[in-house]
């Protein structure tokens, strides 16, 4: 069965949505295989968002995502990669459909409440490194 690996950023924590989150992805039929609460050390960051290393954002990015608790999650279903994406909306929160998490939740692209892996291979390295 797919897997994808979800996480709720150091924003999401703060403002208590890890539940509203959760919650989403249960009622679409999702299944949560295993969640942890975690700091994400300075190594992990720099390899998670590794393909952004060149991109002027990529300091202030890893600064983020270790500023404090993230909630990291492993969710299974048909489809879940692409549809975990849509029901994310768009990375910047100005472009996100009124119904998604971002477009409910967010208003800043560095703070976008959620990570969500972008393909299976991505999945697979993410729950690896996280996991
Ligand atoms: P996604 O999280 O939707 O997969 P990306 O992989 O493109 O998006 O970017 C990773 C994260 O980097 C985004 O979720 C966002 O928090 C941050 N980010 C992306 N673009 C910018 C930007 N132009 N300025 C600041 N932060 C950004
Ligand atoms: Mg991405």
């Amino acid at each position: 069965m797919e897997k994808t690996f979800i996480m709720v950023k150091p924003d999401g924590v703060k403002r208590q949505l890890i539940g509203e989150i959760v919650t989403r992805f249960e009622k679409r039929g999702y299944t949560l295989t295993d969640a942890k609460m975690m700091t994400v050390s300075r190594e992990t960051a720099e390899s998670h968002y590794g393909e952004h290393s060149d991109k002027p954002f990529f300091g202030e990015l890893v600064d983020f995502i270790t500023s404090g608790p993230v909630f990291a999650m492993i969710w299974e279903g048909e489809n879940v990669v692409e549809n975990a994406r849509t029901m994310m909306g768009a990375t910047n929160p100005k472009d996100a459909a009124p119904g998604s998490i971002r477009g409910d939740y967010a208003v800043n692209v560095g703070q976008n409440i959620i990570h969500g892996s972008d393909s299976a291979e991505s999945a697979e390295r993410e729950i690896g490194l996280f996991f």
